[in-house]
């Protein structure tokens, strides 16, 4: 039987075989640890370090000393909220996030909480953006971290995030963008928030990397360490680097600045087609967030009467989920969809596709016949 159609990039991406072949010299040949200062084994490693940051840093026009390499976003992440909470719980014990954050930041703010911080957790409108005349009243003096993810990585819908970093600046409050699901996709400038995510696996570059980029215009910022040990990345992430898979990040973020621009109209007409092809053909479809700016490659689609946890395996010859990843095992409604209005019906009746750098337009073909056929044939859709 022939692979499905992978149409499930924000889960993660394939790794592109130029990203593979830079990281390949490292694994054998240039294998040596980028701390040993004493022999040529080490200055490889430490070089294509080096190299790397700056392709990160290049991609976000940042400073290269800014990039703190992790093992991915959820630990950049961790280490951004806990760091912070940790470093400034003087100053307050208050943090704020949306409540379309990705698990990775709800789940740190729920052990935030059981170390007795005060999370806020903002609604979003129907479309899928928040209000930020209420994230500026909810702005307290001890409110000492404001996050707000950048794309959300089910419905693609971006936050209007230089309006929303000039209300947490005035405030003299820190603003933290999981950029996890933008950087790579569409421009992500790293002044226009004081700490940025990255993830390598979702731009084509190796599972297991990332970064945390500390900064944006700001002098210092101060945080703890989560992971201690060697004194690696400044002291702020112990541990031998990853040298082969942050080679691998660089390479993925040097193609992404050079190519996301065609990249990105090529895939948003192909998912404009797909969008207006099932909403045209299958009465009563709608698109989440439709309507605010989104991800030019993800769409989230809502087919009522239907269950897609029941449709997802009718579509054999599709790879294809009902949300993120990281909740796809809990059969829970998806926390996002919910926070934009939909009942849990509504909620269990959507389909998120990410295409991705690789999708052709013959996938997309067949991924409309088959989602058309399926539904039209096995199912009756009930519009409201
Ligand atoms: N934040 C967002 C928005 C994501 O989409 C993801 C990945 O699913 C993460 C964080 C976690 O990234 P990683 O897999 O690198 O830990």
């Amino acid at each position: 039987m022939p692979r499905p159609i992978y149409l499930d990039n924000n889960a993660t991406t394939p790794v592109d075989k130029r990203v593979l072949e830079a990281m390949m010299p490292f694994f054998v040949e240039d294998f040596g640890n980028p701390s040993s200062r004493t022999h040529a084994y080490g200055w490889a490693a430490d070089e294509a370090i080096a190299r790397a940051r700056e392709q990160v840093a290049a991609l976000i026009s940042g400073e290269p000393e800014r990039v703190v390499f992790t093992s991915g976003a959820t630990e950049a992440i961790n280490l951004a909220i806990k760091g912070i909470a940790r470093a400034q719980s003087r100053k307050g014990r208050h943090v704020i996030v949306t409540q379309t954050e990705h698990r990775a930041v709800l789940d740190v703010c729920r052990s935030l909480e059981r170390d007795g911080f005060e999370v806020t957790y903002l609604p979003v409108d129907q479309a899928g953006i928040i209000d930020v005349y209420l994230l500026q009243e909810t702005i307290r003096d001890d409110t000492i971290l404001v996050g707000v993810i950048w794309a959300n990585n089910e419905t693609g819908v971006i936050q209007p995030i230089d309006e929303i970093a000039e209300i947490v600046r005035a405030k003299r409050c820190l603003l933290l963008s999981d950029s996890t699901q933008a950087v790579g996709k569409i421009p992500v400038s790293a002044s226009q928030a004081d700490l940025l995510t990255i993830s390598a696996h979702k731009f084509y570059g190796p599972k297991g990397v990332g970064a945390l980029y500390l900064g944006g215009g700001r002098p210092i910022i101060r945080l703890t360490s989560q992971i201690d040990g060697g004194g690696q990345e400044g002291g702020l992430r112990g541990g031998t680097l990853n040298t082969p898979g942050i080679v691998g990040l660089g390479m993925a973020a040097d193609i992404a600045l050079h190519e996301m621009e065609a990249e990105g109209l090529r895939i948003a007409q192909l998912r404009d087609r797909l969008e207006s092809t099932i909403t045209e053909r299958l009465e009563g479809t709608r698109v989440n967030g439709a309507g605010s700016p989104r991800l030019p490659h993800t769409t989230s689609i809502r087919f009522p009467g239907v269950s897609a946890g029941k449709l997802i395996p009718q579509l054999h010859e599709l790879a294809v989920s009902a949300g993120s990843a990281c909740s796809s095992g809990s059969g829970r409604p998806s926390h996002v969809l919910k926070a934009l209005g939909l009942t849990d019906e509504e909620a269990g009746a959507s389909i998120r596709m990410g295409l991705g750098r690789f999708t052709t337009e013959a996938e997309i073909d067949t991924a409309l016949d088959a989602i058309v056929n399926k539904v039209e044939t096995q199912w009756t859709l009930s519009p409201s």
